[in-house]
């Protein structure tokens, strides 16, 4: 029964596809309340008429047609829309790989003029989309900062959510989905695609999909600091950190871990992924209007590992000292390279982002932000920079919760 409902579900959630053939009312139904499988399976009980037989009657009359279900990647990611500015929405504010009821794993989706893109992809980021109102297929970039299980063990899920909306779509359309990541990247995609094919391979082999399936997912690798992406709306600079450190020489070489600095029109967003202190880090941070930073309790780890044996303690106590930032090290940071804000995540070592935001303030004068889940931020276009759509505006531009 549930892959009926996800086959109607599916057909439901293409409204431009198929208003004319399924009937204005259902599909304004699903239309308000968001789309998505639950709310599927609630139109299904109130509109009974509608059931399997008319799944493949709506399929085959769309098929019939010409018509592809999805829309192209081009026509599913936004079109920017000049002087939106930035929005910051928190979709993971914990640093794992333990899950909590909390605080999703870490991910924040970078919204510039209206466009997405996901930085980092822990578990629990496609639900936390969902209750955000976003919509996946909209997210045409995706960028991963490291790949441990918080960052990235999500993006099978998304890439799945993706791959839902594409299911019937024809390879021609040009409809695609890039992550840029470290060395790793590749083969955590593919993965990711072979495992999201199995189910799919069923679906396929009914009429109601197409019988061959597609790889969308379009991988790119961060290998070096410096220049690593640029589109009409961001240019992206990566500095490799010190997250890997203690790791062989001999892994270094593929395990690489990295921060990134966006910037934009309406001002820069550095986020440092997860990394110890670093000289690189500092540089990549220079001045930024945001610096979007992970941050530990060290104390309360090392109070909480107190009657660990020391085998078991020094591994994790060095890998919290040296390659994660306490409070007093994103102060520090943020303070020696002058950014304007700061808003803190990847909370490791407690959940109440208040007494964090207590200990980084002992260290930077600047605004501070305790992370939320589902939190957003709205850096806007100032007065000088709104009007001539310059890169860098001259006036004061200020970070703050979105209204
Ligand atoms: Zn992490
Ligand atoms: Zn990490």
């Amino acid at each position: 029964m549930a892959d009926v409902e996800g086959s109607l579900g599916f057909v439901l959630q293409l409204q431009d596809m198929v208003t004319e053939s399924a009937g204005g009312a259902v599909l304004a139904e699903a239309e308000d309340t968001g789309g998505g499988l639950t709310v599927s399976k609630s139109v299904l009980r109130k509109t009974s008429p509608v059931g399997w037989r008319d799944v493949f009657r709506i399929v085959a009359a769309v098929l019939a047609l010409g018509m592809t279900p999805a829309r192209s990647a081009a026509q599913n990611v936004p079109p920017a829309e000049a002087g939106k500015g930035v929005q910051i929405l928190l979709l993971g504010t914990h640093g794992g790989p333990a899950l909590t009821k909390q605080r999703s794993e870490s991910a924040t989706l970078l919204i510039v003029d209206g466009r997405p893109y996901l930085i980092d992809c822990g578990i629990g980021t496609m639900r936390r989309m969902l209750e955000a109102g976003v919509r996946s297929p909209t997210i045409g970039t995706i960028f991963i900062t490291h790949n441990h299980p918080d960052h990235a063990l999500g993006l099978v899920d998304v890439l799945a959510n993706d791959y839902h909306y594409l299911d019937f779509a024809a390879p021609e359309s040009g409809q695609e989905f890039n992550i840029y990541g470290p060395p790793q990247t590749p083969a955590l995609v593919s993965a990711a695609y072979n495992f999201i094919r199995i189910p799919y391979a069923i679906f396929a082999a009914e009429p109601i999909g197409r019988n061959a399936l597609f790889d969308p997912f379009r991988v790119h690798v961060i290998d070096h600091d410096g220049l690593v992406y640029q589109d009409d709306r961001i240019r992206v600079t990566a500095a490799e950190n010190t997250h890997y450190q203690l790791l062989p020489a001999k892994d270094q070489a593929i395990m690489r871990s990295y921060s990134y600095r966006f910037e934009t029109r309406y001002g820069a967003i550095v986020f440092t992924g997860d990394t110890g202190p670093s000289a690189a880090v500092e540089a990549l941070a220079k001045g930024a209007d945001v610096l979007i930073s992970e941050v530990e309790d060290l104390k309360a780890i090392e109070n909480a590992m107190r009657f660990e044996t020391a085998a078991n303690m020094n591994p994790l106590l060095a890998h919290m000292r040296m390659e994660h930032l306490p409070m007093k090290a994103v102060g520090e940071l943020a303070s020696e390279a002058k950014v304007k804000a700061v808003i803190l995540d990847h909370f490791v070592g407690g959940l109440d982002g208040q007494r964090f935001l207590a200990g980084v303030k002992e260290y930077y004068s600047g605004p501070v932000f305790a992370g939320e889940d589902l939190a957003r931020y709205c850096l806007a276009a100032d007065t000088a920079s709104r009007g001539n759509g310059s890169a860098a505006g001259t006036g004061a531009r200020r970070l703050e919760p979105c209204h």
